[in-house]
């Protein structure tokens, strides 16, 4: 049994001609972590409140742990036992400390249970110092935490973000992305999350699902879906590329790959090379910018009257001409 199977799924909203989600399926296993990413308005929000009974679906099913999940329509309050979403408003209570939003969700169980699942989910989520404060009173990363922790207290199976790390400056959100992958982890649940930031999919996912027009075009292992990209699209979504035909790099590196002709061959700017390794296809360019990027440098370079970007660990002066090199693996057909 699988824990989320989604199957053949389509949603349109009404008074919409094109489907918000269309012919969509998927499944994933216990534990695991699941990022959706795709260009706005690709479907992704939709399907998470597809999956957490949100919203009624037009056509397909979605199983979670065997059990078909219902219509909202169909219940009292919407939504599974078992799944619940954390909402980018966050919905915290803002009139109660930090203490209380977390113990709300358990004030149906005895005190001693609320007193030590509090306790804990402070813990969990780094809050302890701030127990009495209010949810305006915390920074941007803790009241985050905060909506996570008062999450947690539902004792979800699998959990719902959408977006869960906007509005966050860079230094607390990396941050953040390792708590929140440590606490999915520890405590044995498994996350669903739609975010628009690649780095985050990449960094914290065990399987990314690239949607296009609610279509799911990939669904693959983060090193899958970065080294054999379906398309071009999601290809240029993980990173800055070089389209070719498979002509031009053969004229460029005077090497016969045997590939198809006017196949397309994605090079990302990472993939270069300045120094050769055995098996490497050899090019030849002349600089003409170099930008620093901080870990390294970006240099556009002319190869023929194709102009080509890659990065390097030197600036390179404009008007040099210069060696550098591709791994055949890294030469990726589409
Ligand atoms: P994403 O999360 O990828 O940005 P959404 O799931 O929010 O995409 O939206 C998918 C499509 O459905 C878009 O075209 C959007 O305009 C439309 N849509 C989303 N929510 C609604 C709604 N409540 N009513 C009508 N159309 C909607």
């Amino acid at each position: 049994m699988k824990f989320l199977k989604v199957d053949k799924v389509s949603k349109a909203y009404s008074g919409n001609e094109k489907p918000a989600v269309s012919d969509l399926a998927f499944s994933m296993k216990r534990g695991e972590i699941v990022s959706f990413v795709g260009a706005s308005g690709s479907g992704k929000s939709t399907l998470l409140k597809l999956i957490g009974g949100l919203i009624s679906l037009d056509k397909g099913t979605i199983h979670f742990q065997g059990k078909e999940i219902e219509e909202p329509e169909n219940k009292l309050i919407p939504g599974e036992e078992g799944i619940k979403m954390v909402f980018q408003d966050l919905r915290l209570m803002p009139n109660h400390t930090v203490e209380e939003n977390i113990k709300y969700p358990l004030l149906l169980f005895d005190k001693g249970y609320q007193n030590d699942r509090t306790e804990e989910l402070l813990g969990v989520c780094h809050l302890q110092a701030f127990r009495k404060r209010l949810p305006r009173e915390l920074s941007g990363g803790q009241q985050q935490r905060l909506a996570l922790a008062k999450t947690l207290a539902e004792e979800p199976e699998l959990l719902l973000m959408d977006e869960p790390f906007s509005n966050l400056d860079p230094i607390v959100k990396s941050k953040l992305i390792v708590d929140v992958s440590e606490i999915i982890r520890n405590q044995g649940l498994s996350l669903i999350m739609v975010t628009h930031d690649t780095q985050d999919a990449l960094m914290l996912s065990d399987k990314i699902g690239f949607m296009s027009e609610g279509k799911l075009v990939q669904y693959a292992s983060p090193l899958n879906i970065y080294n054999k990209p379906k398309s071009i699209d999601i290809a240029a979504f993980f990173g800055t590329i070089n389209i070719f035909d498979s002509h031009e790099v053969q004229q460029f590196s005077g090497e016969n790959l045997e590939i198809a002709e006017y196949q397309r061959i994605v090079i990302r700017a990472e993939s270069f090379r300045t120094s050769f390794e055995s098996g490497m296809l050899k090019l030849e360019g002349v600089v003409q910018g170099s930008f620093f990027k901080g870990a390294k440098y970006l240099i556009r370079l002319k190869v023929g009257n194709r102009l080509v970007t890659m990065y390097a660990n030197e600036m390179i002066k404009n008007g040099v001409r210069i060696k550098f090199y591709v791994d055949r693996h890294n030469l990726v057909a589409i």
